[in-house]
């Protein structure tokens, strides 16, 4: 059988792809394009964060394709959580882990949705610019409210043999061992020896506050999320004001470089004050001895509800231009009066974009009559290999004509949410090595998919 496909985004994002090919060895694989995507018997896709799903629309009108024709169009990724969206482009949707089941998918066992957790995981290393990157674990062990990962796949481990044999697998020295949560890996030292024995570098460095001490990057990456104790403590990531002051404070001495800080704007019931709270820890910040030459890296994101998680139903406000109120905190030029050095990062989704993310991740089978719309409007357009809305007064015109804007962005309620076709029993995230598949499709209005027991 010949087999296509196609990754969207960043060439990390390749991973799942990769893993998942890797089981198909006894198949000719092809990577496509628009214009070769119809000389294969099936195309697999892989969308794993929101813009993909736009990506993947134009892809299907460019190489003229159709869901039902030749060839099967099998869509997977972390951006499955609400597969419905998918629907219209799609003979199949997989959602968790694709690697052991896609076999049958491709086989045309299992139409429509599908459900599975692969446990235990086996390892598999993919180089992509130099690195090799090998998986550590899946799912985390904490709960922040926001976050996907924790709540859409119960915690499973790469155990370290695997790992090791992995390790041996590859010539590269710089190896990225990720996970959610690296340091969480029940063996994480004895992994970190095991890279000094055979002569690797581990390059991730993604490691929560609390658990930095178990890596010593010279710049690690950690989420402190909310501006305010108040807005953290409401994502289950209750780090005080405190708690950031000392854990900087012990980096200083331990001779780190800087610290990344990965900060979530627009959480529920933000307000200045909250602003005013994270100024204020900065100043302090500033003020601890040897801070001077310490470089703090401020990265903001928008909230976006995803999915799954206890903060799915939460509105946004799209209308608020954090881009420029992130740089106005910041300031330019005389007024940025920061004693440690600062280096924020500055990108952050516009209100056009943030309505489009929201579009993607909360919509139903609306989504692929609403993406031709404002396509063949010119209001969205791809470039780059991105998304771009044209004219933000289009795009709300659209909508408007759908039910306006706050029907993917305003509060929801469980009944006007179509991810909800997926439930996961009590625990969040289901468990144990499942797999769920309804035939020939699954309607709006279809049965939920109950995938796996309490974990
Ligand atoms: S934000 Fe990080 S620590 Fe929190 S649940 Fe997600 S992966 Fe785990």
């Amino acid at each position: 059988m010949k087999i296509g496909y196609l990754t969207f985004g960043r060439d990390d994002f390749g991973y799942g792809m990769a893993l998942c090919l890797s089981r198909l060895k006894e198949h000719e694989i092809y990577r496509v394009t628009p214009k070769t995507a119809r000389y294969v018997d099936a195309l697999l896709f892989s969308c794993f964060w929101w813009e993909h799903i736009y990506l993947l629309a134009d892809f299907i009108r460019r190489s003229g394709l159709k869901k039902g024709d030749h060839p099967r169009i099998i869509v997977g990724g972390f951006n499955t959580f609400n597969p419905v969206p998918f629907f219209p482009y799609a003979d199949a949707v997989v959602c968790g882990d694709g690697e052991e089941i896609l076999q049958s998918v491709i086989a045309g066992e299992s139409p429509g949705y599908t459900w599975n957790n692969v446990d235990p995981l086996m390892a598999f290393c993919h180089e992509t610019n130099k690195i090799a990157r090998i998986e550590l674990a899946r799912g985390c062990k904490y709960r922040c409210r926001f976050c996907a990962v924790a709540h859409l796949k119960p915690y499973r481990e790469t155990p370290v043999d695997e790992i090791e044999q992995a390790l041996k697998s590859t010539r590269l020295k710089r190896v990225s061992l990720f996970a959610p949560e690296p340091t969480m890996h029940s063996a994480d030292k004895e992994i970190t020896e095991l890279c000094h024995r055979l002569g690797k570098v581990r390059v991730d460095s993604d490691v929560r506050l609390d658990r930095l001490s178990k890596r010593d990057d010279s710049v690690p990456r950690v989420g402190i999320e909310g501006l305010s104790e108040r807005l953290r403590k409401s994502v289950n990531k209750p780090y005080s004001n405190g708690r950031i002051i000392s854990a900087v404070k012990e980096a200083i001495a331990q001779g780190r470089k800087g610290l990344f800080m990965y900060m979530i704007l627009d959480l529920p019931g933000e307000q200045d004050e909250d602003w005013q709270e994270f100024r204020e820890l900065l100043s302090k910040i500033g003020k601890l001895s040897g801070c001077t030459g310490f470089l703090l890296k401020p990265s903001p994101s928008v909230f976006m509800p995803s999915p799954h998680t206890p903060m799915e139903l939460d509105e946004i406000h799209w209308e608020r231009d954090y881009g420029e109120k992130w740089k106005s905190f910041f300031g330019r030029g005389e007024d940025r009066k920061w004693e440690v050095m600062m280096a924020e990062r500055s990108r952050v989704f516009s209100p056009a974009m943030r309505i489009l993310s929201m579009l993607s991740t909360r919509a139903g089978e609306e989504f692929a009559e609403i993406e031709t719309e404002l396509t063949r409007s010119k209001i969205i357009g791809i470039s780059g290999g991105r998304v771009k809305c044209n004219s933000l007064s289009g795009l709300l015109r659209i909508l408007k004509r759908y039910g306006g804007v706050d029907k993917w962005t305003g509060r929801r309620d469980e009944t006007s949410a179509p991810w909800k076709v997926v439930t996961f029993g009590n625990q969040g995230a289901p468990a144990g090595n499942s797999a769920a598949a309804l035939g020939g499709g699954i309607s709006k209005t279809s049965k939920s998919i109950v995938a796996g027991a309490k974990g």
